[in-house]
């Protein structure tokens, strides 16, 4: 079968490796789809020849289960979070095989990944897909989508309240989507062009162009809820770009008593003055990836509120143009990019 490998520098090859086959608790997944992430951008850009099949956002469907398995059969569609832990552990008791204490590994890094035709993947990190998620959805849920859901779900996001996300990237233009799911007023903030119109389409009430003057003041106004008065400052923001300008905005655009989560990695300057925190009695919190079992209750909310992350997907790459799928996330001008290694 072909496979991805990043060899540094934003280089790539599609090599041939043998298929996989599915060791004991495992199954094979024939991928439709896989996403291209940020920390694959991280990867891609690097120096280090990663000598591994990439990629860690994969959807599709079981077609050999090993031995041991307990519930999946072949023909079933799943994605896959991307986290493997040795699922015995306290850690991954609690679902955090992310922070497993004995076999913690990374598809796409520490085990292959999903730029490839076939991925053998830990029962346990397999979640259901049902009808009508797409495999598009499927893989947004593996990694950027859920992210986006546990930020919101960590600052107890509620339908009444708005919400500003700044950095409209895949991860961005997912707490949209979920915002809106929600039943929140969402703003996005970026300073791409195309992002700004995706997260239109995505259906943001407001968005605001950050090379501009004004990006506070624009979400005081904008948090002001017609009819009721008005509180100056978001309720909820969700910082994604890891600009050094959006996080001093940040605290300034909310309300008193409102709660950020920092999802982005970033620049190292201090911009934060606690008296600030002090003054605006906010919470801060900081939001990497999702325990295992939100991926489940993210499959649930997908489908009780009928959101679909089609709206943010803009590029759809064969696994031999896997060099073109990469230029084209690594440009920023675009949302989610996938590659179909099936079609
Ligand atoms: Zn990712
Ligand atoms: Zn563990």
């Amino acid at each position: 079968m072909k496979g991805v490998v990043f060899t540094g520098n934003r280089t790539l090859e599609v090599r041939d490796f043998p298929e996989p086959t599915a060791g004991r608790g495992e199954v094979v997944i024939r991928i439709e789809a896989t996403g291209i992430c940020g920390s694959d951008l991280h990867v891609y850009r690097g120096a280090h020849d990663m000598n591994q099949i990439g990629g860690h956002e994969p959807c599709g469907t079981v077609v050999e289960v090993g031995e041991d398995i307990v519930r999946l059969k072949v023909g079933d569609r799943v994605t896959v979070h991307h986290h493997h832990g040795c699922g015995v552990c306290e850690q991954c008791a609690r679902g955090e095989t992310v922070r497993c204490l004995y076999d913690h590994q990374v598809y796409g890094v520490g085990r292959p990944g999903s730029f490839a035709e076939y991925m053998a993947a830990g029962e346990a990190n397999c979640i259901p897909l049902p009808e009508p998620l797409t495999p598009a959805d499927g893989a947004c849920m593996a990694c950027v989508g859920t992210t986006a859901y546990a930020a919101l779900r960590r600052i107890e996001a509620k339908p009444h309240e708005t919400l500003a996300v700044f950095g409209l990237g895949p991860v961005g233009l997912s707490a949209v989507l979920v915002g809106k799911a929600l039943g929140m007023r969402v703003a996005g903030v970026d300073v791409i062009e195309e992002r700004l119109r995706l997260a239109g389409a995505c259906g943001a009430d407001e968005v605001i162009d950050g090379r501009e003057e004004g990006v506070v003041e624009r979400l005081h106004e904008f948090s002001r809820t017609p009819g009721i008065g008005w509180i100056d400052g978001v309720d909820c923001l969700v910082e994604t770009s890891g600009a050094t300008a959006a996080r001093e905005w940040m605290i300034d655009a909310l309300r008193r008593k409102g709660r950020i989560a920092i999802v982005g990695v970033g620049g190292q300057e201090k911009v934060i003055n606690p008296s600030q925190i002090h003054g605006k009695a906010c919470t801060i919190v900081g939001s990497v990836v999702f325990p295992l079992g939100w991926s489940w209750d993210f499959a649930h909310f997908l489908l009780a509120s009928g959101m679909s992350f089609e709206p943010m997907v803009t590029h759809r790459y064969p696994l031999a143009s896997a060099a073109d799928a990469m230029a084209m996330a690594d440009s920023g001008k675009c949302g989610k990019v996938l590659m179909e290694p099936g079609g």
